[in-house]
């Protein structure tokens, strides 16, 4: 490509462009621009697609919770897993290089600018972060665009981006056994994926038919999803749910709680949800040129 003050640039394709070989009026590459990323440059493309009206999604409808020990699981008792964004030999590296920074920046004497092995420590750092973070996205497409096939309604938890780190957090009176693990790379990763996962959700969904509908959050871990009461102790263990209110309902915990949101998303689109403040997110397949 022809870069303004530059000239020609080199660049290596890391994804397909939505426009395909039918480039005419309706379905072309209107702009690029490049990007500065930690570990390089990136050429963005800005196209623009013409996207047929699909046809109402007939599959079934699932709920997902972001769960405790797994990173989603689904009303219908599967669970969507991941490795590590790191191997144990990056995961290491990091560490060594953290402290490295940190010994540096100590040592480094005030009014001195930063030296040329802490700026490169700081870049291998980034580099790093960046390539978990980009593991980490590359899984979230992958597992959205099968659930935006699958299914033709998805529920989630609609929840504020702060209160997103519930995994590593437990609560006041138990407190999660694996803060220390989860902090740094794996919680920021984690701040920021269930805003992303449902963002793309939503487009992928409406793109095939389909629905996202969000729900409020409240109870759907404590309520029992076969017989709707909410009984003390019902939640046994972060793991477990037994409902005590003699249903004999039993379940992994977040699969209880996913099949709740399934329920409050199909109440809150038939109109008879009494929880009030559902957003349903029915979004028109994106016409307009969008940025890939
Ligand atoms: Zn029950």
């Amino acid at each position: 490509m022809w870069a303004p003050k530059i000239g020609h640039v080199l660049f290596r394709w890391t994804m397909g462009l939505p426009v395909g070989k039918r480039v005419d009026e309706l379905n072309k590459v209107t702009g690029a621009r490049l990007v500065k990323e930690a570990d390089g440059w990136y050429v963005v493309f800005r196209v623009q697609t013409e996207v047929p009206e699909p046809a109402e999604h007939t599959g079934p409808t699932v709920g997902i919770d972001r769960g405790i020990a797994k990173p989603l699981a689904l009303s219908d008792g599967s669970f969507r897993e991941h490795e590590p964004w790191l191997t144990p030999g990056e995961a290491e590296r990091l560490r060594r290089l953290e402290k490295a920074r940190e010994r540096r920046r100590r040592s480094r004497k005030k009014g001195e600018t930063t030296s040329r092995r802490l700026a490169r420590t700081y870049d291998q750092i980034a580099q790093l972060r960046a390539r978990a973070k980009r593991r980490a996205v590359d899984w979230q497409h992958k597992v959205t665009t099968e659930l935006a096939e699958v299914f033709s309604r998805v529920g989630v938890e609609d929840l504020a981006i702060t209160n997103m780190v519930k995994s590593a957090r437990g609560t006041v009176g138990n407190p999660g056994r694996n803060v220390r693990q989860k902090a740094g790379l794996n919680r920021a990763i984690a701040g920021e994926a269930w805003g992303r996962t449902v963002t793309l959700l939503e487009y992928k969904a409406a793109q095939r038919g389909g629905t996202v509908v969000r729900v409020p959050a409240p109870n759907t871990s404590r309520r029992c999803s076969a017989c709707g009461l909410i009984t003390p102790g019902s939640r046994e263990t972060q793991a477990r749910f037994a409902c005590k209110a003699g249903c004999g309902y039993e379940a992994n915990a977040d699969t209880n709680a996913a099949r709740n949101i399934d329920h409050a998303a199909g109440s809150a689109v038939s109109g008879r949800g009494d929880l009030g403040g559902t957003r349903s997110a029915k979004r028109q397949p994106p016409t307009k040129p969008h940025a890939v």
